[in-house]
């Protein structure tokens, strides 16, 4: 079976996706695949990054940020954003499904799911703050 380009495309943009955890914006999506495909363009990242998240292939998270970033971890799972350097990760706590019952209860609206990311500083500028807070000592 031929396979189109249309098709290594997508699945060069799956790939890129699959072997980061950073939770990327279309546009670092686009710098990488561009290394493999000089002629894809931005348009096409995106077009293709709403139809893989459609079909339920990838995650789109956008409920605080603009532009939308990309996860191919569709399990229902939390996130941490930090607020300095913006990368966003997967926090390992368990999804608290009592909550979307009890809104449910409370609301009469009925709950698919819920959204739940966490803000703060990672690990890593932390690191970088306490690095600059000595420097500024000496
Ligand atoms: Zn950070
Ligand atoms: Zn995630």
């Amino acid at each position: 079976m031929a396979v189109t380009r249309r098709t290594k495309q997508r699945e060069a943009i799956l790939e890129v996706l699959k072997n980061t955890d950073c939770h990327p914006t279309a546009n670092w999506i686009y710098e990488r695949v561009k290394e493999d495909m000089p002629h894809i363009s931005l348009g096409t990242v995106y077009r293709d990054l709403k139809m893989l998240a459609r079909r339920g292939e990838i995650l789109e998270i956008d409920f605080t940020s603009n532009p939308s970033r990309y996860d191919c971890n569709t399990g229902s799972h939390y996130h941490f954003r930090c607020l300095k350097c913006d990368r966003i990760f997967d926090v390992d706590e368990k999804v608290n499904t009592e909550i979307d019952r009890q809104v449910s209860r409370n609301t009469g609206f009925n709950v698919l799911y819920h959204c739940l990311e966490f803000h703060g500083v990672c690990l890593e500028c932390q690191k970088k703050d306490s690095l600059i807070y000595k420097d500024s000592k000496n």
